[in-house]
């Protein structure tokens, strides 16, 4: 099988476009495509410092590599951003691998951990019985996640933060949204969404590029990366729809890149429709969706359940 760019020998078959391609043209093409993908939602400004989350699992390694690549052509600079959940024997194996991809790379690297910013850490959070909780580890662990974020990018002196999600997460996430009933979190999901309820601008520079390619180029690239998952993981829903979105691939190739075409649609058409709530937290200050938001929401309810100092 020749590739279908160079004429070399090709090791992987571009189904939903029926190129072929040999390891070179691959890796040029995800490059390229997320580069296409910044450019046409203006998610990065030229000469704009950005802060890239870095869990050290494959995707976020990849983006930090291909950022890389990208950023000597877009003038700006980067700074990896990881959080410390505090999950006892799970997350050091990942930060070390985030560490030396950093050094490697000759990139600023910021860990930033729950206990310092909130108190406890994700075993003292979760410490209390799952039934006793509203929402799933994930889902809780997120909102704690997505505010770390913020407050390390502003140490970090970035108003942006790339983060490693690709298509198959966006559709998942908009087909998640669909199936709770959560229409009003599709305005969240625009790409050129300037603030999404956050403080610092959420970029996905891998949301046109399919999670198996993205595994694909980690191999290829050869960095190691934590495999191993979070105890705490749980998908629920999202392993089925998941599952079923691989079905449909496997029977039509291309059909994520059809749904992930009309999600942005339905998405942008929802996002100017609705406009952009902008409300303040009553106890923190920052920026919510709600009165009170979500990370307090949470402490206040951590409090009455587990002992902690913080
Ligand atoms: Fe948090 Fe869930 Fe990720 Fe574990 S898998 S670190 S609980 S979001
Ligand atoms: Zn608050």
């Amino acid at each position: 099988m020749d590739c279908s760019k160079c004429g070399g020998r090709a090791f992987y078959a571009r189904r939903y476009s029926g190129e072929s391609l040999c390891p070179r043209c691959f890796d040029e093409s995800i490059v390229e495509k997320t580069r296409r993908t910044i450019s046409k939602h203006g998610m990065i400004r030229r000469g704009e410092r950005v802060g890239v989350a870095v869990s050290g699992g494959k995707d976020s390694l990849s983006l930090l590599h291909v950022l890389h690549r990208l950023e000597a052509r877009n003038g700006g600079s980067l700074v990896a951003i990881s959080v410390d959940e505090g999950v006892a024997g799970y997350r050091d194996e990942a930060l070390k691998h985030a560490a030396e991809a950093s050094v490697s790379l000759g990139i600023e690297h910021s860990v930033v951990s729950y206990k310092e910013l909130f108190g406890f850490s994700l075993d003292q959070a979760l410490d209390w019985k799952d039934e006793e909780r509203e929402v799933s580890s994930c889902s809780f662990c997120g909102v704690f996640r997505r505010r770390a974020i913020d407050l390390a990018a502003e140490r970090a002196g970035v108003s942006v933060v790339a983060t490693a999600h690709n298509l198959d997460d966006y559709i998942q996430t908009f087909m998640l949204n669909l199936l709770h009933g959560d229409v009003a979190r599709l305005g969240w999901m625009d790409p050129s969404y300037a603030d999404g309820g956050f403080a610092v601008r959420r970029v996905k520079p891998f949301m046109e590029i399919y999670e198996e390619e993205i595994a694909l180029f980690a191999y290829q690239t050869g960095v190691p990366f934590q495999s191993v998952s979070c105890p705490y993981m749980h998908e629920g829903l999202r392993t089925e729809v998941r599952d079923y979105l691989n079905r449909l691939e496997g029977a039509h190739p291309g059909i994520k890149n059809v749904v992930l075409g009309s999600a942005l649609d339905v998405i942008s058409r929802y996002a100017r429709a609705e406009g952009k709530a902008s409300l303040r937290c009553s106890e923190c200050g920052r920026q919510s969706s709600s009165p009170v938001c979500g990370v307090c929401r949470m402490k206040s309810s951590i409090k009455q359940h587990v002992n902690y100092t913080g």
